[in-house]
């Protein structure tokens, strides 16, 4: 019988290995490779010689059953090695054995129990290779039990790549998960404790497979303008890139203004733009520029935004070119314009649209002014200036405020009233002090977030 033969063979070979002390030096990775059939000679799973392929037990490893019952077997196929040794630390880890792999190469897997590393006293061993008839890596002997006692630390074992492809999906859905609760999660769901720092990896990893590398992002940033414009035709999309001295062009900024918003703002909303910037936070640091109008329900109506590296004039001014053509407000005649008073802004502002009436941003007033006044008097006094809808009503106002707190009155004094106190706007802007909020910027960020 050709297994009698194979049998024979191997106890021969293996004879005269252990015999010879000069070839025992010179080979020994095989004389380890048969001394250990010989040691396993017993062992219904060795009778198999090691090098050849298994056609009696040759079952396909599955990878999508579930992590924690994959279990190597004798015979098995695997893909590659890395498919086996995936399959190997999912079987380690849901059963508490810690494992090293001896030999990894690209022709041989030997993997030993982790627990000790020079003594070889636990029996556990799996040996796999490339099958002969075609290319599948095949475990080819194992001997599976353990003789040391269980033991849930992996180290480098269970990488931060490991826990990410077994978390991603409660990262999709919680992506804000704190690094502690994190590490809880792992505890709970693989009995290991991992370092923070360890968890933070994992997250990123995880986050990275989520949202796919930044940079596969910005290289198909042309196919989405031209989707914008395929599906949303007369939409204005602009993308800024600028050309490194290594040749290649890289991301600079993104204008979109879609042909229903602005046909919309033009058709149905007053004349009045907010102006915010807001920081990204994601994955890519950058800024989001906004222009905002007030629908005739009063709520927050997005016109075009911009994705730009910084907020400064020059973005600002590109910015607002293309959302003047946009809603066809050249010069900025008849128009409000509402913002903050950053610099770059306000530079912006007077050279695109000179003839815009500008003005602040009451929240911003207020919040700044809060820092140095605090308390219930001065915020009623402050929001009643703003209020007012008359001059002497205003002046008034400010008189309490004075008899109050002279630093108070000089610092709002100090602050341009005209530009935000409803006693001094034109009827056309006259309703805007509370309504545009230093939140717009956010709450388009959001809005685009749901919308992509
Ligand atoms: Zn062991």
């Amino acid at each position: 019988m050709p297994m009698d033969y194979e049998r024979e063979k191997v106890i021969t070979v293996s004879f005269q290995s252990v015999k010879d002390p000069f070839l025992t030096k010179l080979f020994e990775d095989e004389y380890e490779f048969f001394g250990e059939k010989d040691e396993y000679v017993d062992d219904l799973v060795h009778l198999e010689d090691d090098e050849n392929d298994i056609f009696c037990s040759n079952s396909v490893h599955d990878p999508t059953i579930e992590w924690n019952l994959m279990e190597p077997k004798v015979g098995e196929k695997y893909q590659n090695f890395s498919q086996l040794k995936n399959c190997l630390i999912n079987y380690v880890v849901a059963h508490g054995y810690p494992l090293r792999f001896e030999k990894l190469v690209s022709t041989r897997l030997v993997a030993r129990c982790g627990r000790d590393t020079d003594k070889k006293e636990c029996d556990f061993r799996l040996y796999a290779s490339w099958m002969n008839t075609e290319r599948t890596v095949q475990v080819k002997s194992m001997k599976k039990k353990h003789s040391c006692s269980r033991k849930f630390t992996f180290g480098h074992l269970v990488s931060p790549q490991w826990i990410a492809s077994h978390l991603v999906k409660e990262i999709v859905f919680n992506p804000s998960i704190k690094l502690k609760e994190l590490r809880e999660l792992i505890r709970t769901k693989f009995k290991i404790t991992l370092s923070l720092s360890k968890c933070n990896r994992a997250k990123h990893k995880a986050m990275v497979m989520i949202e796919g590398k930044a940079s596969d992002h910005y290289a198909r940033i042309w196919d989405y303008a031209a989707e914008i414009q395929r599906s949303n035709p007369g939409s204005t999309v602009q993308v800024g890139v600028n050309l490194n001295p290594d040749g290649k062009h890289y991301f600079y900024r993104f204008y979109v203004c879609f042909h229903a918003l602005k046909t919309g703002w033009i058709a149905g909303c007053r004349r009045v733009i907010g102006l915010d910037g807001c920081f990204l936070k994601g994955q890519v640091k950058g800024q989001l520029l906004t222009a905002i109008g007030r629908d005739a329900n009063n709520q927050v109506y997005p016109i075009c935004w911009v994705m730009v590296n910084i907020e400064n004039k020059q973005n600002w001014k590109w910015f607002l070119e293309l959302l003047s053509e946009d809603v066809g407000v050249q010069e900025g005649g008849g128009l409000t314009v509402i913002s903050d008073q950053h610099k770059g802004l306000l530079e912006a502002v007077k050279e695109v649209l000179p003839n815009a009436e500008h003005r602040q941003c009451v929240r911003h007033i207020y919040a700044d002014f809060k820092k140095s006044y605090k308390g219930e008097e001065y915020k009623d006094l402050f929001w009643a200036a703003a209020g007012c809808t008359v001059e002497p009503e205003f002046i008034s106002v400010m008189e309490r405020l004075k008899a109050i707190d002279v630093g108070a009155y000089e610092y709002l004094m100090s602050h341009n009233p005209s530009s935000w106190s409803r006693a001094y706007f034109c009827q056309d802007c006259a309703r805007l002090n509370k309504g545009m909020s230093n939140s717009n910027a956010t709450k388009v960020d959001e809005f685009v977030n749901q919308s992509g």
